[in-house]
């Protein structure tokens, strides 16, 4: 049931479970990228407004607030309940994602699933993990408990914002934490309505506080915040150097990260290249590119080369870009005029550079920020397209000779969140999954993140991992707890 027109029922902040005005008074606009309209006016939360958001989380946090007297079963139910709630209202949140982020209105319904289940595997932890006993010398006793860090700053992007409010709430809540989250400016529709969902869901006030606004004030906020126990962030390096920053020069809070990459993807000589270009293609186009695992660097073994080549194009040629709302539509807009300049500026350094431009290059609409899907051959390690993250829908393909010359290229990088091989050949998917650096490795697939499984990055993707049982320990403090007894057994 897409809907381009979704009225837009919350636009303030979300703090202690009311929706509030900012402070300030201040609001800004959030724009649909397909047609470059406003769709609201969204408060702008600043300093101020997270001071109320921290103080409203840290009663919430408090001995003998009803949260913290909540079980682990009382929390699933409560996480289970949201997670209800969220799929009740699919479409609604289906239709508001697309509105703001341009991704198809499909993708979108796939989005709030993926956030759905996400918060159902959280449920199912929050009673499944244990501190332990510990082999003490006579006549100690001592233990292990997990304990929740406290107050939780969550700083999101704006490529999946539902799915990666999911991934921050889960763990969070399973492990009894409060939050205070900011989702990106250009995307705050979703938090603010599950925001609502969470109050239906029965949280207790203060549990869950959204503040919508900008980085530099309202992110810096939360990042620098002496209340704030936790930051976990997703988006860009360079923003990720400022939290931990932020986080070192106020309370030392515990920092985890998540960011950007250049993934290579390892094309050999012995696939199917129908098949091959297939997955090439799709690691790098899902989502117009806006991922931060993206396969954004195709390395085709030379025999291959040409043919592959032109698959890929024949591929990116077919890619149908448009309305987010119509049917079959495979690709929306960059997700605003910032991204959109900075992915056509990198098309021109491209060519300037000397790669061949097989297909696209150019605006696909002006109606909106559209991209064509492109693709560059002869693109070489030394090129800024085959260094830089672009983010967009812009395939680089690379030639290579041997297995360990490739390994070697495709680890001269600071990044290393995630890595992809094509191959039948057993041994060369292996060698290549031990020896290259990243935090997830496909073999004859990509962008399969499970849930079950972590994520995060190598080098300067990031720090910690999300998803799977890892992430609880992002939310947990140790303590041990030692006694001396009588009689020891
Ligand atoms: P960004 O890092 O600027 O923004 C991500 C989030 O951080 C947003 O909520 C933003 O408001 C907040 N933020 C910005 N400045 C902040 C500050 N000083 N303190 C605290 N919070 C702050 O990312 P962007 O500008 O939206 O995109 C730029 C690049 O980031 C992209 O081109 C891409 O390379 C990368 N990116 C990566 C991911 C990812 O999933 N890893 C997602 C989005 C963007």
């Amino acid at each position: 049931m897409s809907n381009p027109k979704q009225p837009v029922k919350y636009t303030k902040l979300f703090i202690n479970n009311e929706f509030v005005d900012a402070v300030s008074k201040k609001t800004f606009p959030t724009i649909n990228p397909a047609t470059k309209e406003k769709i609201a006016d969204i408060a702008e939360g600043n300093a101020a407004d997270v001071d109320l958001a921290v103080e409203a989380a840290r009663a919430a946090f408090n001995r003998k607030s009803d949260w913290r007297k909540l079980d682990a079963a009382g929390r699933a139910k409560l996480i289970t309940k949201l997670a209800d709630l969220i799929n009740r209202d699919i479409n609604i949140l289906a239709n508001l994602e697309s509105m703001d982020n341009g991704k198809p209105f499909s993708q979108a319904l796939l989005d709030v699933d993926r956030a759905v289940q996400t918060l159902k595997y959280y449920a199912d932890w929050a009673d499944k993990y244990f501190g332990e006993t510990v082999q003490a010398p006579a006549p100690l006793v001592s233990m292990t408990r997990k304990e929740p860090v406290g107050v939780v700053g969550q700083i999101i992007p704006w490529n999946y914002p539902l799915v990666m409010l999911a991934w921050k709430f889960g763990p969070a809540l399973a492990t009894g934490c409060t939050i205070v989250l900011k989702p990106a400016e250009q995307t705050p529709l979703t938090a603010l309505y599950v925001a609502a969902l969470s109050k239906e869901a029965g949280f207790p006030d203060g549990v869950i506080n959204v503040i919508t606004g900008y980085g530099p004030t309202a992110g810096a906020a939360i990042s620098g915040h002496m209340g704030v126990n936790k930051v976990a962030f997703t988006g860009s390096v360079q923003v990720g150097k400022l939290i931990m920053k932020a986080a070192a020069e106020s309370n030392l809070k515990r920092v985890t990260l998540e960011l950007g990459g250049k993934s290579p993807l390892v094309i050999c000589e012995d696939v199917n290249l129908d098949e091959a270009a297939a997955i090439a293609h799709d690691a790098i186009f899902a989502n117009h590119g806006q991922n931060c695992c993206a396969g954004s660097r195709t390395f085709v073994h030379e025999s291959i080369y040409n043919e592959f080549v032109e698959k890929a194009s024949d591929l990116a040629k077919q890619r149908k870009v448009g309305n987010p709302f119509v049917e079959g539509i495979m690709q929306g807009p960059q997700v605003d005029a910032e991204m959109y300049h900075k992915v056509m500026e990198y098309i021109q350094v491209g060519k300037s550079e000397g790669a061949k431009i097989e297909t696209g290059g150019k605006p696909a609409s002006t109606a909106g920020y559209f991209v064509e899907p492109t693709v560059f051959s002869n693109v070489t390690d030394d090129m800024k397209i085959a260094k830089e993250e672009i983010f967009g829908p812009v395939q680089s393909i690379l030639k290579f000779r041997t297995l360990d010359e490739v390994i070697e290229r495709a680890n001269r990088t600071s990044y290393g969140l995630a890595a992809g091989i094509v191959t039948k050949d057993i041994n060369k998917a292996m060698k290549f999954a031990q020896e290259v650096e990243a935090g997830s490795v496909w073999i004859n697939c990509y962008n399969a993140v499970i849930l079950q499984a972590p994520f995060g990055g190598f080098k300067q993707s990031g720090i910690g991992r999300e998803l799977g049982k890892d992430a609880l320990e992002n939310y947990l403090e140790t303590k041990t707890i030692t006694m001396r007894i009588a009689d020891v057994n």
